[in-house]
């Protein structure tokens, strides 16, 4: 980052005019908008990001979950120019390809689990679980089992914000005044073992949830049930992580039931938990579909993609009959310049041992982060490697939350920026999921920050 980039207070000053007058921005609260104006984030390095009037901050939140790799890679860069003007897009539907879209497809095939070898493209984790639930229901079709069109899903899930996911999305506050298909969706209770019942042990709380899952699958009935769909660590509804052996067991209930597991890991996927996948490695399940999206490009560009296994593609891949097509798909799936920016991504990610470094720093993480649970709000910290949430509580033994004006997730956040970082506020809740790039020396600097920044918010809530 040079200053000769650093756009100029005037500059500033007329993009935020545009941005007011004409962005209608995702997930802003326009009561408050207009009068506090945004952050434009004008230049990125590394760990780093830097705003328009040059105040510079360690990235604490990888974008939104994504750039997994950091910020600034040329060579990146270099790979979607070199695609752009080589051939920047041609369709990828009537058996027309190109040869980024299939050499990612096989590469993607080489890092998933064994039985996933078959890859749908979107352009981003909403799109891809909307695809997948899609090609589920025809899966289903073609099989002779029309009436399997139910898909499970949970309280507090993010699943993202196209019709289906957003009925997938189990977050209340999201889908405040908006429609859903809700005909087509069920939720469970979410597994949230700080706020599990009171005297309840982990081991009893994974039976009862199990035990809720299977009390559904009864009432609704099997015959009724595609899918169910699940992140392998529920993300933006608090990075909630599941008790011991909690997914293996939802995925025997799909499996007694003929019902297919799909496992969402749009911000799992790609290192954020020390492997490419989340699913085999870390939580022992074999999901039939996954979604990724995110880290796959590092968000250097938008791209989706959805895992098929063998077992499914062999009936996705039948023509229905004579004429027959698999009606489905975007004008950009297998766009050749995200998926050029997503095998770089990749290259990077394998070249660097970027997953090993998740491993590694990771626990320090979280064991530096729990450091802070001395503050007078922070109640929970939780999380995985480079998946961190801290909980605040207006008192840690009955866990009874702050009023919602006190906003205190907004007031963390904000002593935590003008110190140089950024985290991301969702309610009451403080994330940290960074670029998988940092080190131990990073964590300690985010570490005395937030202890500064949690310290400052105890003080203005007196
Ligand atoms: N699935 C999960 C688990 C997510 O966290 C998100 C976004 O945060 C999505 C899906 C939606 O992805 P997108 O915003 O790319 O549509």
């Amino acid at each position: 980052m040079t200053t000769s980039t650093t756009r100029t207070e005037l500059g500033a000053q007329t993009l935020w005019r545009q941005d007011r007058d004409h962005f209608i921005h995702p997930f802003t609260d326009y009561s408050t908008f207009h009068e506090q104006g945004c952050d434009l984030i004008t230049d990125s390095d590394g760990i780093y990001v830097q705003d328009a009037h040059g105040n510079r901050f360690i990235d604490g939140i990888a974008g939104l979950w994504c750039v997994n790799v950091g910020h600034g890679r040329a060579e990146i860069g270099q790979a979607m120019a070199d695609q752009a003007t080589r051939m920047a897009y041609f369709s990828t539907f009537n058996n027309l390809s190109n040869a980024p879209a299939a050499e990612l497809a096989a590469k993607l095939a080489e890092l998933a689990p064994a039985h996933l070898n078959h890859v749908f493209y979107s352009c981003g984790g909403s799109a891809a679980n909307d695809a997948t639930i899609r090609l589920v229901h025809y899966y289903f079709n073609r099989l002779g089992k029309p009436s399997k069109k139910r898909i499970i899903s949970r309280n507090n899930a993010y699943h993202g914000t196209t019709y289906m996911a957003a009925t997938l999305t189990g977050i209340a506050s999201n889908n405040w005044e908006f429609d859903t298909l809700d005909h087509l969706v069920t939720h469970l209770s979410e597994a949230n073992c700080y706020r599990r019942p009171e005297g309840m042990s982990e081991a009893e709380y994974c039976d009862h949830l199990v035990a809720e899952f299977e009390e559904t699958v009864e009432r609704i009935g099997a015959d009724n049930i595609a899918a169910f769909i699940a992140e392998p660590i529920m993300g933006a509804g608090g990075v909630l992580v599941a008790p011991e052996g909690y997914h293996a067991r939802m995925q025997a209930v799909c499996r007694a039931n003929d019902i297919l597991f799909i496992a969402d890991e749009v911000v799992t996927g790609f290192g954020r938990l020390g492997h490419f996948f989340a699913s085999e490695k870390v939580f022992d399940t074999q999901p039939d579909i996954i979604n990724c999206a995110k880290g796959l490009s590092s968000g250097y560009a938008p791209l989706g993609a959805t895992l098929i296994s063998d077992e499914l593609f062999e009936v996705l891949g039948t023509p229905q009959g004579k004429g027959g097509v698999l009606s489905t798909g975007f004008t950009y799936s297998g766009h050749p310049v995200s998926c050029a920016a997503a095998l770089k991504n990749i290259e990077i990610i394998e070249r660097e041992d970027i997953c090993k470094n998740v491993r590694e720093v990771g626990p320090y993480l979280e064991e530096r982060l729990k450091t802070l649970s001395h503050h007078a709000t922070v109640g929970d910290v939780r999380g995985s490697h480079f998946m961190m949430c801290l909980e605040n509580v207006a008192d840690k033994a009955t866990k009874e939350l702050l009023p919602v004006d006190a906003r205190v997730g907004d007031r963390v956040a904000f002593e935590a920026q003008q110190r140089g970082l950024i985290i991301r506020p969702v309610g009451h809740l403080n994330i940290v999921s960074p670029p998988l790039i940092w080190t131990r020396e990073t964590v300690d600097r985010v570490v005395d920050i937030l202890d500064e920044a949690f310290a400052a918010t105890t003080e203005s809530l007196r």
